[in-house]
């Protein structure tokens, strides 16, 4: 998440209970099946019927449509158009995926997602009206690339293009040193926000408590100064 989704995020209403998902691929049942799982009511569609019949067997979502979804008729008749939240996750036929997100967002939806498969479809989905675009191939090379380069950095998230709050391992420098010792915010301008141990995290934890190889702290700081940790 970046600061460019917030009023994206910041619109959704908090008490909507109910989605719509366009597309039974691996990406829109991995979104049905999580909402299905969170206790929210989900429709989803998908013009092949062997899909549908597959989601609704699985239990993964409490209702299932087949339909054409670039026939904005259809997605009217199967009440699409009520939804607050639809997500269409059609990532490997653009030509459908950018009349389906023409017609729901035609049709009236508030908040659509899509999913791209390209830039440029990320690029097409925007200028047709998508209101949110997630480009989950793109966002997992990136991640994957990261873990390879820094295999100390266990988690990340970036606050912004320069800053990021981020899950490393104690770097064995570290090791038998008081958070008060270690001054972190003196020597790398970071603050330490978390402290793992026996697998739980100690949130703000006290400058005499000692740090041991091997556990996980949380630090949050500006990238160029996370780069200078002993990683
Ligand atoms: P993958 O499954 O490879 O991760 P994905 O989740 O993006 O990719 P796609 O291969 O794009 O999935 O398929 C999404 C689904 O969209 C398929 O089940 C396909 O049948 C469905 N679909 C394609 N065109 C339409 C359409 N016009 N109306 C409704 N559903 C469609």
């Amino acid at each position: 998440m970046n600061l460019s989704s917030l009023g994206f995020f910041r619109s959704l209403r908090k008490d909507n209970h109910q989605f719509a998902v366009i597309g039974l691929g691996r990406f829109g049942r991995s979104v049905c099946s999580t909402l299905n799982r969170l206790g929210y009511e989900v429709l989803a569609t998908d013009i092949d019927e062997k899909r549908v019949s597959e989601a609704l067997n699985d239990e993964i979502v409490g209702h299932a449509l087949q339909l054409d979804s670039t026939e904005s008729g259809a997605l009217k008749e199967a009440g699409i158009f009520e939804f607050d939240t639809v997500i269409i996750a059609i990532g490997n036929y653009i030509q459908e995926s950018i009349i389906t997100t023409l017609n729901v967002k035609e049709g009236g939806v508030p908040h659509v997602v899509a999913k791209a498969s390209s830039e440029v479809h990320q690029k097409l989905l925007k200028r047709v009206g998508a209101d949110h675009v997630v480009f989950p191939e793109y966002e997992a090379g990136c991640a994957l690339a990261r873990t390879l380069t820094k295999p100390s950095i266990l988690d990340r998230f970036d606050l912004d293009p320069d800053n990021s709050i981020v899950e490393v391992i104690v770097p064995d420098e570290f090791h038998g040193k008081t958070v008060a010792e270690l001054q972190l915010r003196n020597r790398y301008g970071l603050n330490l926000l978390a402290v793992s141990q026996d697998g739980k995290f100690k949130i703000n934890p006290e400058p005499n408590r000692r740090l041991e190889r091997g556990s996980a702290m949380v630090v949050i700081g500006c990238n160029k100064d996370i780069n200078r940790l002993p990683i």
